[in-house]
Order: C-alpha cells, then structure tokens, then sequence
C-alpha cells in the first residue's frame, strides 16, 4: 500500500470515528431541548472517602476492592458525571448507591445506575417515590437499619426518625468517623416536605439519635463539609424553632411577630425554605 493510499485512509477512518463519536455522544432530544450540564467537583475527604459537589445534593463516594459505594446521585443530567469523577479516583465499578431520602437532586440519575447497582433506600423513601412516580424506585429497602460490608469494609445506613421527610436516612462511615446525613443536615434547611412525612416538630429528636453516632465530620445533604459541631449547632436550631413558634403562639404572637423574630435570629432560622413554611409549621405545632 502507498504511503499516500495509507495517510488517505487514515484520514477517512478518523473522520469516520469522530462522525461516530459525534453520533453516539449526542444529546438525546438535541435541538429540541438543551441538555443541562453538570458541574460538579470531586474531593477527597478522607483515605478511600471522597465528596462530589456542585449540582443538586452532595454524593459520597467509598471506595472499596471490591467496588464503589455511592451515596445520592444527583440529577438525571449529573449520571455520566458521577461515573466519570468515580473514574478519576478508581477503577473500580459502583455496586451500591444508597439514596438518603426520595428527592430527585439525590435519586436523579437511579434510573442509569438501577442496571448495574443495588440501590438501597428506607421503606418509606421508596413508598414515597412510588407515590410521586418518581423514576428509579429502588428493589432493596430498610425500616431502621441496614449494613453493607464490601472489601472489607462497612457502612451503616439508618433511620432515626422523621424530620425532611418521614424517610431519611444518614449513612455512616464508622472507620473514618464520617457522616453522610442527606437533608436532615442540610445547610438549605430545616426544609420540611410534609407532603412527604416531614416533620419540624420532632426534627430535633431525630438529630438527637444521629448524634449518638460517634463521627468528626459531617458531608451534609447541601453544603461544605463540615465538622461535628454543625450538626449540634443544627439539632439546637431543628429542636428551638418548633419550641419558639409553640410559646410564641401561645403568647398570641401571629405569622408574622413570628417571621420577624426568624429573620431576625439570621443563619439557618432566616432560611427561605423555614419562613416560607411557617404556615404548614404553626398548623403541625397545633396538633
Ligand atoms: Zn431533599
């Protein structure tokens, strides 16, 4: 073969390849609709424990010799993102994804990885995702405690009680003395979703069951990772504001008396997602 014959296919095999490449990396509905993309970072939080953050919730990643445990997956959209930042740090394959609870910003990408892992969520994460049709219901469920153990390691997976819903767990990583809480810490919080068994009223008590975990560091639903301390300073806060709203009522303060003294007190207190629910709050406190 000539060297020019040679070059020429060449040329028509790379153009092949990137026309398939093109093709096989195209964006389903492209044209019709942008897909969004993800912008997320990895980072190592402890040897073998890493946090992806950027879009909707954090995801934890654990690395094992015998593969991945992933906690929350982001959205649909973060899916091939997730896989990659995993790459960047290991061969090894996600075998687990454990969703704390059912909110599409840490179930988003179930659907992608239900094939090829065994996702793991509590009873009543998974009765509230077949209630709201919610994509990538899950086969394993448990009510107050599940263990994985997988080269040689192990991570504990529990349920304390209800708080940003009636189904979160926190997973916990008793070697490294690190917490994964999901939105029961999340510093966009104390949202409660009571359509979804949420509860501000006995938020604080369950924090007071995840605080007899004994860890250092917390990787909250939303937010920097943070240290113990953040999660006491949000117990106190998840366990005042039921106890502030109830006097105040009873003091005859209204709606509004109330919202002054949150925005007020600042930090998580002034939360748009506190004040704007003060009418659902005050109606759970009268029961
Ligand atoms: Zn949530």
């Amino acid at each position: 073969m000539s060297r020019t014959l040679l070059v020429r296919l060449s040329a028509v095999a790379i153009a092949l390849g990137c026309a398939w490449i093109a093709y096989t990396q195209a964006p389903p509905q492209q044209g019709k609709q942008q897909a969004k993309q993800p912008n997320n970072t990895i980072s190592k939080v402890a040897d073998d424990l890493y946090a992806i953050i950027g879009d909707g919730g954090n995801s934890t990643v654990y690395v094992t010799n015998e593969g991945v445990i992933l906690v929350d997956d982001k959205f649909e959209y973060d899916g091939q993102d997730i896989v990659d930042k995993v790459k960047s740090v290991t061969n090894q394959p996600i075998k687990y994804v454990l969703n704390t609870h059912l909110h599409g910003d840490h179930t988003g990408s179930n659907e992608r990885f239900l094939p090829t892992a065994e996702i793991i969520a509590t009873k009543n994460a998974r009765d509230n995702m077949v209630k709201n049709k919610a994509p990538g219901v899950m086969r394993v469920v448990f009510t107050d405690e599940t263990d994985i153990f997988l080269g040689g390691k192990e991570v504990r997976m529990k349920w304390y009680g209800r708080g940003h819903t009636n189904g979160d767990a926190v997973v916990y990583f008793p070697a490294l003395r690190i917490l994964a809480s999901g939105d029961i810490g999340a510093n966009n919080g104390p949202n409660v979703d009571y359509a979804n068994g949420g509860s501000m009223k006995e938020w604080g008590a369950t924090l007071d069951g995840v605080l007899k975990l004994d860890f250092d560091t917390v990787i909250p639903g939303h937010g920097p990772v943070s240290k113990r301390q953040y999660l006491i300073d949000y117990r106190d806060i998840a366990t005042k504001i039921p106890a502030t709203v109830t006097s105040m009522v009873r003091e005859g303060k209204g709606k509004d008396d109330i919202a002054k003294v949150f925005t007020t007190n600042g930090g998580l207190w002034a939360n748009p997602n506190v004040v704007n629910k003060l009418d659902q709050i005050m109606a759970e406190l009268k029961n």
